[in-house]
């Protein structure tokens, strides 16, 4: 029996089947037909139905013909009723607030993206967050009280349990500050707290380049470096949810300094703030190198890429290495988890072969050759948007199985009618 169960775990036993079953129509890609669910449930046919006229009464699945008409009469497949609700997805990065609106089909209907600090600290940032969304609802016709649940993405450890960040070091003044409970207060309704790397790996599971896969891990490669892991069709969150934080696997105990206030993590040596450092070094450095001609202060890992793609080979080099360090991180997870896919996002991903090429080469050279051989390295399917992706699906796991339950809850047909959905 191969069942997802993703809510959190608070409805009982009776209903576990129908919880079970709307999952797996929900991360089927095409939909399912009854006979598909009795078939991956082990159930009867009979017993397939009640829960089917169940899920269907709730309107949270609706009836499709099958689109692949083989000869006879198509089967009957079921699928997510999109219209049932509207979630709330927002990515808090280091430096960017992304902001979407997603059916429960997980299809992003609304997105924009805002300049940001999360620096700037949780007041501040929360305060910044609930304007911005205000606003986009408001222009949309929409207000709060049309979104079923909203998904948050940080930049840092979250203990999922307290809904909170434990001393994050990329998001000074945040350690222990209540954001979910925060965010809860001033939207009356479930909010969802991940970290971003987490929501990455299962965005990208759900819709992307892990789909289908039972254990995938995501590193997301942005100014800092972490990975979020899907083990047997779940978020691996670990004890506290503190999981994944492989920016700060030590490569080189006499390393430079990193955020942690360690040395020689990952992150150090291969994050897009090391690599802009790396690159402010060489430009003073006295080297032939493209970066001699752009003042110190404007150099960032995009810097140094647009360098090395123009051929500057001390650029190159900064990028091979930050590739080899970030292969041997990533060889090490595989030797510990052995994943089927391994999945490379965040914004300097974007660098392309020069950073992939040393990172696949590592892990052939480092990683057992038993989990090795049966790896595949790739780049995100869903690109900048993974994280909000995943976001939208943590805030679907809560508000759609909490729709199941609620019959008498009405869907929202006419706010997806805002934005000319069916
Ligand atoms: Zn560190």
């Amino acid at each position: 029996m191969s069942t997802f169960f993703w809510l959190p775990a608070d409805y009982n036993v009776k209903s576990f089947n129908k919880h079970a079953a709307l999952d797996l129509v929900r991360f089927s890609g095409v939909g399912l037909s009854r006979t598909d669910l009795a078939d991956k449930m082990g159930l009867t046919r009979a017993a397939v139905s009640l829960i089917v006229n169940d899920l269907l009464e709730s309107q949270v699945i609706q009836e499709a013909a099958s689109r692949s008409t083989p000869s006879g009469r198509p089967p009957i497949i079921l699928e997510i009723n999109p219209t049932r609700g509207l979630v709330g997805a927002i990515d808090m990065g280091a430096t960017h607030l992304s902001i979407a609106l997603a059916d429960f089909t997980a299809r992003i209907h609304y997105e924009s993206e805002f300049p940001f600090d999360i620096k700037d600290g949780p007041e501040t940032c929360i305060e910044e967050a609930d304007q911005k969304l205000r606003n986009i609802l408001s222009e949309l016709g929409l207000s709060l009280s049309d979104l079923s649940a909203i998904g948050i993405g940080v930049p840092g450890p979250v203990i999922t349990e307290a809904g909170m960040v434990i001393a994050p070091p990329i998001m000074p003044g945040w350690d222990h500050f209540p954001i979910r409970e925060t965010l809860e207060e001033k939207w009356i309704c479930p909010v969802t707290l991940n970290n971003d790397a987490e929501l990455g790996a299962l965005g990208e599971w759900a819709y992307g380049a892990g789909r289908g896969q039972k254990n995938i891990a995501y590193i997301k490669i942005g100014s800092g470096i972490g990975a979020g892991l899907v083990l047997n069709q779940q978020i691996y969150g670990g004890t506290t949810g503190a999981a994944g934080e492989i920016g700060h696997l030590t490569i080189d105990e006499n390393g430079p300094l990193c955020n942690c206030g360690n040395h020689g993590c990952l992150e150090a040596f291969a994050g897009g703030h090391a690599i802009a450092l790396q690159g402010q070094a060489l430009a003073k450095s006295g080297k032939r190198t493209l970066l001699s001609d752009i003042p110190t202060e404007k150099i960032t890992a995009l810097t140094v890429t647009e360098a090395a793609r123009h051929g500057d080979l001390h650029a190159q080099e900064i990028l091979r290495r930050a590739g080899t360090s970030i292969g041997i991180a990533i060889a090490g997870l595989i030797n510990l988890f052995n994943p089927s896919v391994v999945i490379i996002g965040g914004g300097v991903s974007q660098i392309g072969d020069t950073l992939t090429n040393p990172i696949r080469q590592a892990v052939r050279e480092r990683a057992m050759r038993a989990s090795e051989q049966s790896v595949r390295i790739t780049t995100g399917m869903l690109g900048r948007r993974s994280l909000l992706i995943g976001a939208t699906v943590q805030a679907i796991n809560v508000a759609i199985h909490d729709a199941a339950e609620n019959k008498n809850s009405s869907p929202k047909t006419s706010v997806l009618e805002t934005f000319g959905a069916n």
